[in-house]
């Protein structure tokens, strides 16, 4: 004998229960059929409802929850991305420590943008070598005198700069570093020249010997790059300079170039060449010795002052705007 199993009755009685709950209250619907019939299915299917909304609910709640968290992971892994800077290596920081008088007079935390800013040149300019191999200290000077000039501008990069080639001492019109009448010190490249700076390394050098002159040869080519942003080498940056300053500051710069032709000026008398080499001999006198430069030419120190947006001669540079 077999016995029926549990399962098969109450399928049974589920399809009776099932028809006799369509039928309740229908016409000619059994009056016992409703006392028979256990309030169990609209219960089971209001239960059935309720869990269903629960569980949804459930679900959905920590769908939300685990997006947050993937988007909150995510911006802060982007945030962390945009901030971090990968560290100057500690060879390269001692250069900065012991040749870079600039450096030397920043408060810590301009130090450590320096540093950051250091490595991020020599991440996105190439620096080769002609005739000569290119040596940590070149690479740090070089960095440095790209870095000096834009530090007041947190995110600038020179665009218009691919890569230099450093020859070993001044070369000529040929670019030959050997031999009679060399007297380039570094030039910005233009026409199929374009995005490359060329410079001399004993140039380089001594433009960061504190003892000689108030020269500095590469900050005068990245002043240079930096005068070409709007456009134009003509002395007058005006992506940098407010409007109303531009026609007073050509003003002061003719009237000096008038007192260094007549010898009454300290300013090399290369910047009496062009608007554009006075700007850039005066930024070399600016951000070598600021000092002197603001006790001996106080507005043109001022304007520079403006232009670059740095004040060198105070204890710690910090920018201005
Ligand atoms: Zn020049």
């Amino acid at each position: 004998m077999v016995l029926p199993q549990a399962s098969e009755l109450s399928w049974q009685e589920s399809e009776t229960a099932v028809g006799k709950q369509k039928k309740r209250g229908g016409p000619g619907a059994p009056a016992n059929a409703v006392l028979f019939l256990p309030p169990v299915y609209p219960i089971f299917d209001e239960q059935l409802s309720l869990f269903n909304v629960y569980t949804c609910m459930t679900i959905l709640i920590i769908a939300i929850l685990c997006a947050c968290v993937i988007y909150f992971f995510f911006r802060n892994k982007r945030f962390r991305g945009a901030t971090k800077h990968e560290k100057l290596p500690d060879e390269l920081k001692i250069i900065l420590n012991t040749q870079v008088q600039y450096y030397q007079k920043l408060n810590k935390n301009d130090k450590e943008r320096f540093e950051n800013q250091v490595n991020d040149f020599l991440k996105y300019i190439r620096i080769e070598g002609v005739g000569t191999t290119v040596t940590d200290i070149d690479r740090v000077l070089i960095a440095s005198s790209g870095v000096i000039p834009i530090f007041g501008f947190p995110g600038w990069k020179y665009n218009n700069l691919t890569n230099i080639i450093l020859y070993p001492d001044t070369f000529d019109q040929e670019f030959q570093f050997e031999g009679e009448n060399r007297n380039i010190m570094g030039m910005v490249g233009s026409g199929y020249m374009n995005g490359q700076m060329l410079l001399s390394r004993a140039a380089l050098l001594k433009g960061f010997s504190s003892s000689l002159g108030r020269g500095n040869a590469a900050i005068h080519e990245f002043v240079h790059l930096l005068d070409k942003s709007d456009g134009e080498t003509d002395g007058v940056p005006e992506n940098l300079l407010p409007h109303q300053y531009t026609v007073p500051w050509l003003k002061m710069m003719h009237q000096e170039m008038h007192l260094i032709e007549a010898g009454k000026s300290d300013i090399d008398p290369y910047a009496c060449t062009s608007e554009a080499e006075f700007l850039a001999v005066a930024a070399e006198y600016f951000f070598k010795k600021p000092d002197q430069l603001k006790h001996k030419h106080p507005e043109i120190y001022r304007s520079l002052s403006q232009i670059f947006g740095q004040d060198p001669a105070l204890p710690a540079s910090t920018p201005v705007n």
